[in-house]
This record gives structure tokens, C-alpha cells and sequence, in this order.
């Protein structure tokens, strides 16, 4: 019998991120000392108003409205407001179990071609090519702070078809990166030219060091798509909660999200859709503030100790990753180097052909997050500095692997 498998499908694998998060907890339980800078994933508790009203609300059972509770997309819809000054009503807001679900959809939805930087986050590929979307890559650099340059992105679009419809997936503080885009301007002016729809990956906006929401929308809100939620800003990975804001006029795209998603999720779950509403309404710049002034003070740690002659790396600016590139001719391929690394150090982290580039570059991606959270959120007083002092004793994982990672650099 031939494959069950359609061929679109059967090309997938695992999503690498949720891959190394397994197979680093399948080596430690095996005895080995591993350094989980593999997975992406908040160490911070999600505040305790937040988590209550959740405890408060779990005897709810009724089905919320397929395109998510009013109450919760008004606050969005504030909360976007406040941020990019651009009004995003309620009616333009879908709630969706993870932004991850928000953004297959919209590929599901959506006719035409996707055109992503490279580096970008390991699962828009293959959400494109379930939803049968060609993709292009739009190489970076490091010069250029990895992001594309206005005349980068101009050069691109003219090698590509204009009778297609073109989804530019930007995302700011960036995953892999960790750099945040400073020429929204400048890119917008492009989109607007060549009719570009943008979709504006916001996850960790909020985890922006320079305590500065940027966000293209505000140069070109006629089109530009808006995902976000609470798994990192506010370390609720596991609720998977998020939501996908649409640009005014895209009544039809509306339309058909919620038809695919009261075929497939029906909705978000009521408890959590409640607690969310907690997490939009509720001041949690305090909350944040102390989250970006660590994850800067660990960023910056790594990359005060492992910036050399033999390791490249640009300084943390959000988010919570690193991308180190090691100068070496050793290795084959960007996996080969990590399974290596893994192999001789326990430092767990992802190649970079996995986030779009070519596999000869010998670029990482590395997440400074294997720490506990919630006992240095707790013995914080100012968080205005951090001292390395701090980083050892409440990121020693990170201190340590970073010390490994390091002297086996210097052997190459
Ligand atoms: N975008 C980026 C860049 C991410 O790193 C993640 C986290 N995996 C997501 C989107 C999806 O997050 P979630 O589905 O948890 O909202
Ligand atoms: N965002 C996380 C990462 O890039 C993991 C979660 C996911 O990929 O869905 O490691």
C-alpha cells in the first residue's frame, strides 16, 4: 500500500525546539549534567492575580464564542492601542490556544507566498508549507543587526512575482537573534510600496530591554497582521494562550480563521480565556520590568564570557536568546557542530540551519533561561543592578555551562 501520509505532511518532522527540550530532559533523567539552553521557555512564575483569577474561574464549563471571550479582545484591543496607537477593535481580535495556532491558521488562510528573514523562528517554514505557501528566505547579518535593510528587502521583492499576494513575517526582539529590528520605518515604506502584508510576530515585545514597545503597525497599520500572548512576556508558556489581531478591512480573512477554527479548536478554554483578561487589564509593568532586567543581566552575562576570537555573538537586546557563531572549519554542518558541543560540554542548544540558514554557517542558538525564575524574581530588591554576583548565585546552570561552552571554544 502506498503512504497513508499526504507528501506536504510527510516531509515535517518534530519542531526542533520541542525536539532538544525533550531530549534534554530524556538525558538528565539517563544521569547526565546537561545545560538546557536548547528550548526557549519563561523561568518567571506568572503573577498571582493572574494565576488566582484562573483558580477562581476553573468551575466555568460553557464553550466561549468561537472567535474568543468580548471581554478578553476589548483588553487586547487596549492593550495594542496603548502600545502601537493603532486601533485594533475587538471585532479584528481572534484568541487562540498559543499564537502558534494564530499564525497556522493565517497560513491555512492565506493565498499567496511568504517571505521571512533568515534567521527566523524554526516553525514559519513548515507552517507555510502546510498551508501549501511557497517561502522565501531573505538572508541577514550580523552587520546589519540580523535584520533585513530596507534595500535588502526591495532587492528581494523585485526578484519575486508581483501578481502574488506577499506575507512579511517580521518579529521584534527577534527568536533566534535576540536583536530587535531599528528600521521599522525604513521597511514599512517597502511593505507599502510593493502592497506587502505584514505579519508582526510581537511575542516578546514586551520582553524589549529598552523598555520600548516598537511595532511596524505603527507605520503601516493598512496591513499589518499582529500575533501575540501571554507565554513569554508572562511566563505562561504552558496555557497556550495568544491571539492574532487583523488590520481593518480584512473582514473576509476574519471570516474564514473563525470558520477554521470552530473546525478544529471550536475555542480557547473558558478558565483561561477568563485569567487572560486579569493579564491585559491588570498593571504588570513592575512585573516586567524586573523580567527584562534579569533576562538582560543573564544575556548579558553569556555574552560578557563568551564573546572571543573564536566565538562571534551580538549583544542581548530582548527575548531571551543568544546566536553565537564559532569560527571553526571542523565541522561539517551547524547540527553536526551542536550534537558535538552537546556531546563533549552538555551544552544543549540548536543549529542555526534550523532558524533558515545555510547549514555550513556555524551559527547556534543558544537560550539563556535554565535558571529558576521565581528565587531570583523573589530576592531581587533593585533591579536596577544586577550584578554579576547575582547571575552566579541564581543562574548557576547558565554560569556554568557558559564557563564550558567557553573553554571548549578556545580548543578549536
Ligand atoms: N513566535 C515565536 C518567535 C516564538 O518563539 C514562539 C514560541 N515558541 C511563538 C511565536 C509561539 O508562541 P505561543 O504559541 O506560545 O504563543
Ligand atoms: N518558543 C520556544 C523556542 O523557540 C519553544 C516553543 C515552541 O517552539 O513552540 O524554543
Amino acid at each position: 500500500m502506498t503512504t497513508i501520509v499526504k507528501k506536504n505532511i510527510l516531509k515535517l518532522k518534530e519542531s526542533s525546539t520541542l525536539a532538544i527540550n525533550e531530549k534534554s530532559k530524556q538525558l538528565i533523567e539517563e544521569g547526565k549534567k546537561i545545560y538546557r539552553f536548547g528550548f526557549g521557555q519563561s523561568p518567571f512564575q506568572i503573577p498571582e492575580k493572574i494565576v488566582e483569577k484562573l483558580r477562581q474561574n476553573a468551575f466555568k464549563k460553557e464553550y466561549l464564542p468561537i472567535q474568543g471571550l468580548p471581554e478578553l479582545r476589548e483588553k487586547i484591543s487596549k492593550y495594542l492601542f496603548l502600545r502601537t496607537g493603532i486601533k485594533y477593535p475587538k471585532e479584528n481580535i481572534l484568541i487562540t490556544p498559543g499564537s502558534k495556532e494564530a499564525m497556522l491558521l493565517m497560513h491555512v488562510t492565506f493565498n499567496g507566498e511568504i517571505l521571512t528573514p533568515a534567521p527566523s523562528w524554526v516553525s514559519y517554514e513548515p507552517q507555510a508549507e502546510i498551508g501549501r505557501n511557497k517561502v522565501h528566505w531573505l538572508e541577514t547579518s550580523r552587520e546589519n543587526n540580523w535584520f533585513p535593510t530596507a534595500k535588502e528587502l526591495e532587492n528581494k521583492l523585485r526578484k519575486i512575482s508581483k501578481k502574488k499576494n506577499i506575507i512579511l513575517i517580521l518579529n521584534s526582539p527577534n527568536n533566534p537573534s535576540g536583536a530587535i529590528c531599528k528600521n521599522l520605518k525604513e521597511l514599512a515604506i517597502v511593505a507599502k510600496k510593493y502592497k506587502l502584508i505584514i505579519l508582526s510576530d510581537e511575542i516578546y515585545t514586551d520582553l524589549s530591554f529598552d523598555n520600548d514597545y516598537k511595532s511596524i503597525s505603527k507605520f503601516y497599520p493598512a496591513h499589518t497582521f499582529i500575533s501575540g500572548g501571554l507565554s513569554k512576556w508572562c511566563g505562561a508558556g504552558g496555557w497556550r494562550l495568544g491571539f492574532l489581531a487583523v488590520p481593518n478591512g480584512s473582514k473576509q480573512f476574519m471570516k474564514s480563521l473563525k470558520s477554521l477554527a470552530s473546525e478544529s479548536y471550536s475555542t480557547v478554554n473558558t478558565p483561561t480565556q477568563f485569567a487572560a483578561v486579569e493579564a491585559y487589564e491588570g498593571d504588570y509593568e513592575d512585573y516586567k520590568l524586573k523580567v527584562r532586567a534579569i533576562l538582560n543581566a543573564v544575556g548579558n552575562y553569556v555574552y560578557n564570557h563568551l564573546k572571543s576570537n573564536k566565538i562571534l555573538i551580538t549583544p542581548p537586546q530582548g527575548a531571551f536568546y543568544l546566536m553565537p557563531e564559532f569560527r571553526s572549519k571542523k565541522f561539517k554542518s551547524s547540527s553536526q557542530l551542536c550534537d558535538t558541543i552537546l556531546n563533549e560540554t552538555g551544552v544543549a542548544m540548536l543549529p542555526g540551519s534550523d532558524f533558515g540558514f545555510h547549514p555550513k554557517k556555524m551559527l547556534t542558538r543558544l537560550s539563556y533561561t535554565d535558571f529558576d525564575g521565581i528565587e531570583f524574581f523573589r530576592n531581587i530588591s533593585d533591579y536596577k543592578s544586577i550584578s554579576e554576583e547575582m547571575v552566579k548565585m541564581y543562574a548557576p546552570n547558565v554560569v556554568e555551562g557558559t564557563t564550558k561552552l567557553s573553554n571548549w571554544a578556545k580548543n578549536l
